[in-house]
């Protein structure tokens, strides 16, 4: 089977520019004589990488001086139980936007630490929402409020950061890091799993503000999960995942030479909006969401069967338009149309489902 369009959520499609400058490095990095798997993380080639990766991402992102940049294992869901252990006492209140299943996760990870309160939840509604977030809803007094920014499964995101007052602002941004602009100042700390718009999965970044790194740690906090620890050694106070650092540079310089997040985020809005208007004009394809919360990373939609749904994503598959299954919770179809998404991978699904509705099913 050739290369499709590969819709899933994550891991998700790359772009073959960056595939292809691994696969030339794969044997042997250029100048290092092994590969870049096969390489001490003390070596200056791979110091430089590492430098590399945090410098292009500081500069994609426009990352202030006064925000540190980790590079961290295990993933979001490991960040679910950092920000609580990192930015909060045992104990304490820490507010959480529920928007979905991860933000869920994410709160439940709270619980074990302290207080977690859920301010707002749209999960009466099916997460087809994103619920307002007034300072009053929060408690002035809490570790942080939490919130997911893009909500994967369900297609829904924040337009913008809620106000916030006082209380400091941490965001999981794991499905539209890079994909679209976010302004680092309006977060006290942003977190994100690399398998979207940033590389191999297994790997998170982290972008928070040093000042938050002077916060007394409880001693229970394993020395792997602790952020000052990260910054203090450059995040490389074990061995670090060295091949998803590598790709995950790749990945930032290629999105610079796009153009940076502005133009990704230009492209990522004409795709998704492509799809929705072809959703929106059907008779047969249907999207639950609220327009003004529609994500345009993650597109979910429904037809009227099961039996319609499988149809439809067996036609799909046979044109190599490939993992447009939605998440088993949520059902129906989803199309994740991150970073290395081409415009023609969105134009031939759309062809599809026109087609489709036609009555065509191959
Ligand atoms: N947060 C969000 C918004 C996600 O989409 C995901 C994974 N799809 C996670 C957290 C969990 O990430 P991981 O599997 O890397 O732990």
């Amino acid at each position: 089977m050739e290369r499709g369009y590969n819709f899933s959520a994550g891991p998700s499609m790359m772009p073959l520019e960056v595939l292809e400058q691994a696969q030339r490095d794969l044997l042997c990095y250029p100048g290092a004589g092994c590969s870049v798997m096969e390489m001490s993380h003390r070596t200056p080639a791979f110091e430089a990488i590492i430098g590399e990766a945090e410098a292009a991402l500081r500069r994609v992102m426009r990352i202030p001086e006064d925000y540190a940049v980790l590079f961290m294992q295990g993933g979001a869901t490991t960040q679910f139980s950092c920000v609580a252990m990192n930015l909060a006492a045992r104990g304490d209140t820490m507010d959480y936007a529920v928007t979905g299943q991860f933000a869920g996760k994410a709160m439940e990870e709270g619980a074990r630490w302290g207080n977690a309160v859920a301010v707002t939840s749209s999960k009466a509604e099916k997460f087809t929402h994103i619920p307002a977030i007034t300072p009053d809803l929060l408690d002035a007094g809490a570790a942080f409020v939490h919130i997911t920014g893009n909500n994967t499964i369900f297609g829904t995101a924040y337009r913008a950061a809620p106000p916030h007052g006082d209380v400091p602002l941490v965001a999981d941004w794991s499905s539209a890091i890079l994909g679209r602009e976010i302004d680092v100042r309006d977060y006290d700390l942003i977190y994100a799993g690399a398998q979207k718009n940033l590389g191999p999965a297994g790997l998170a970044v982290v972008i928070l503000r040093r000042a938050l790194l002077d916060r007394e740690i409880d001693p229970v906090v394993p020395i792997m999960l602790r952020y000052k620890v990260a910054a203090d050694n450059g995040s490389m106070y074990n061995t670090p995942p060295t091949w998803s650092i590598y790709i995950a540079k790749l990945m930032f310089e290629w999105v610079e030479r796009q153009g940076g997040v502005a133009a990704m985020q230009a492209q990522n809005e004409k795709k998704s909006a492509l799809l929705y208007d072809a959703i929106d004009s059907s008779a047969l394809f249907r999207n639950p969401v609220r327009r003004a919360d529609r994500s345009i990373m993650n597109v979910t939609f429904t037809l009227p069967t099961q039996a319609e749904t499988d149809a439809f994503l067996s036609m799909a598959k046979g044109r190599g338009l490939i993992n447009l299954k939605g998440h088993r919770i949520a059902g129906g179809c989803r199309a994740s149309l991150y970073n290395g998404m081409p415009l023609a991978g969105v134009e031939a699904l759309v062809r599809c489902m026109r087609d489709f509705e036609k009555g065509e099913r191959a």
